[in-house]
């Protein structure tokens, strides 16, 4: 299985219903109940409401969420035929298909307080991500298990990268949260890119691995396609990079039963009617009187307009009126492109892996899959699987492949990572990002150098009538589903006043 199936229409808008539509939605009320249709048509007719969102992705959902709860109306148009964005269920092949894994965000992890909120609320269950045993190293041609956060290469490399991480960490906490391009350093650091301050820092070839495995697995951008004071605000972001980079403790230590795009579901469900599916926005107009948001045959007017997504992905709108407000955030949309991403997963009879004392997590410098984890779900008579991000360059070169070259470049890999049982996978699942059309990649926008110093006070000023969410303007867990659902409430509390 190469490509995983679309959860179909039906599945996903189940628990809607038209009554809710016609109850929420002011005008325009018989194309919503249509659109709610299972197998109905794209979004067409006019609407009108109190505020439009773009983007039925985490941001976009809360921040329809906080707008309702405040007592306004709104809709949400959403490009596919799903909420979630970014965050994407797929399930397995027969006979697992009643089982799903992610495609894109999976995890959470401690302080993603928005996240856990949302679980409780919408009444689903996390479980801990396989943790047990130890994890894996495999770098020029040695493969060595390791417990803890670092792998040991050798004294002299893996002192360098507790020092590189303390470094790090030390200097994102001098980057404000808010405004990072007030930091005292901030011209000297977005004058450079990570690269830069690597091979200015580091020494060793092994701790520059690990450090540059540490930003792909971050980012899915290689160190020198990013600024330096944007990785700093990453870090601070996200608590540091020990919370970053950690299972148990940190950024990866749980995951949703039923999936992670079950909360975007679950939130979808909370609105009702007011989201209309394969509703592609293409321009957002405003004047004196209110703000349109139109698309291939529909229009939505009303008086506030948020746009919850990735700044590239805004960039494919346009605007109106282009004053300098809008060219400005315009010109920092341009210059924010999406990291470069593909996850696939293999699935097996059973975890295998687990006893050899292994917890299926690794880091590799080997072409392709150099980030793995056991993505096995929770559920019982489930089959064991195992996942690897594609980052950065390697993603790119992946987009090259042919689908043959690229599943035995995994299968060799995870052959060498965790024995001959690997070599043949019950089935072989990948998604690739950036051919997801209303995503352009993942995880997240990266910024390159000069674009925080040069553009930063933009990306969140609203203009006029229209407000910019997504996870990306979050100043906390920027580039993480958290991140999204602050950014959407706070663009909800700016509409609010
Ligand atoms: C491979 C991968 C792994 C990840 N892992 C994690 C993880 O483990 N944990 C974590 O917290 N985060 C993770 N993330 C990041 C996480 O997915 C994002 O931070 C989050 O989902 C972003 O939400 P958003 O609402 O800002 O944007 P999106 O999710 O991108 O939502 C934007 C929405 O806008 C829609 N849209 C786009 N253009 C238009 C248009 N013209 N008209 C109408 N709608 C439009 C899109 O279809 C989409 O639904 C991962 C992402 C990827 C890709």
């Amino acid at each position: 299985m190469t490509s995983p199936t679309t959860p179909s229409r039906r599945r996903l808008l189940a628990g809607l219903t038209a009554s809710a539509a016609a109850a929420l939605i002011p005008a325009g009320r018989e194309g919503v109940a249509h659109a709610l249709g299972a197998s109905g048509p794209a979004a067409a007719g006019d609407y009108n409401t109190d505020v439009v969102i773009v983007g039925g992705g985490y941001s976009g959902l809360a921040c329809a969420r906080a707008l309702v709860a405040a007592g306004r109306q709104v809709l949400v148009l959403e490009a596919r035929d799903r909420v979630g964005g970014r965050c994407w269920n797929q399930h397995l092949p027969a006979p697992f298909d009643r089982f799903v894994v992610e495609g894109g965000a999976e995890f959470i992890g401690p302080t993603q307080d928005r996240m856990y909120a949302l679980v409780q609320e919408l009444g689903l269950r996390t479980f801990t991500a396989y943790n047990t045993g130890k994890s894996t190293n495999y770098i020029n041609g040695k493969l060595t298990t390791y417990s803890g956060v670092l792998p040991w290469t050798n004294l002299f490399s893996i002192g360098e990268v507790g020092i590189a991480m303390l470094s790090l960490d030390a200097l994102a906490k001098q980057v404000p949260l808010d405004t990072p391009w007030t930091a005292a350093k901030a011209a000297e650091w977005d004058n450079q890119t990570a690269q830069t301050w690597l091979d200015r820092n580091v020494l060793t070839r092994d701790a520059k691995t690990l450090l540059r495995l540490a930003v792909l697995a971050l980012l899915s951008a290689e160190p020198r396609d990013v600024s330096f004071l944007y990785l700093l605000h990453y870090i601070h972001s996200g608590g540091g990079l020990t919370s970053l980079l950690s299972t148990g403790g940190g950024a990866q230590q749980d995951r949703i039963v039923g999936g992670s795009q079950s909360i975007a579901i679950g939130m979808a469900q909370t609105l009702g009617g007011r989201i209309l599916y394969q509703a592609v926005a293409r321009s957002v107009k405003q004047d004196s009187g209110g703000i349109t948001v139109a698309g291939d045959g529909f229009t939505v007017r009303a008086q506030h307009a948020v746009v919850a997504m990735a700044p590239w992905m805004a960039s494919r709108l346009s605007y109106e009126p282009l004053d300098g407000p809008t060219q400005t955030r315009l010109q920092l949309m341009q210059r924010v492109p999406m990291g470069s991403a593909w996850k696939v997963q293999c699935v097996y009879n059973r975890p295998f892996w687990r006893d050899a004392g292994l917890n299926g997590q690794v880091t590799s410098d080997a072409f392709l899959p150099k980030i793995v984890f056991d993505n096995t779900p929770p559920e019982d008579g489930a089959p064991g699987v195992i996942m690897a991000f594609f980052d950065g360059q390697d993603a790119r070169d992946a987009c090259l492949m042919t689908p043959a070259a690229r599943k035995a470049n995994v299968l060799k890999a995870f052959t060498t990572y965790f024995g001959p049982q690997a070599a043949n996978p019950l089935a072989y699942m990948e998604t690739d990002w950036q051919a997801e059309n209303f995503s352009g990649g993942g995880p997240t926008g990266i910024f390159p150098p000069g674009v925080l110093t040069g553009f930063g006070p933009s990306l969140r000023a609203p203009i006029g009538r229209l407000h910019w969410a997504g996870t990306e303007t979050s100043p906390v867990w920027s580039g993480y589903m958290d991140g999204a659902v602050r950014s959407g409430e706070r663009a909800a509390q700016e509409i609010l006043g």
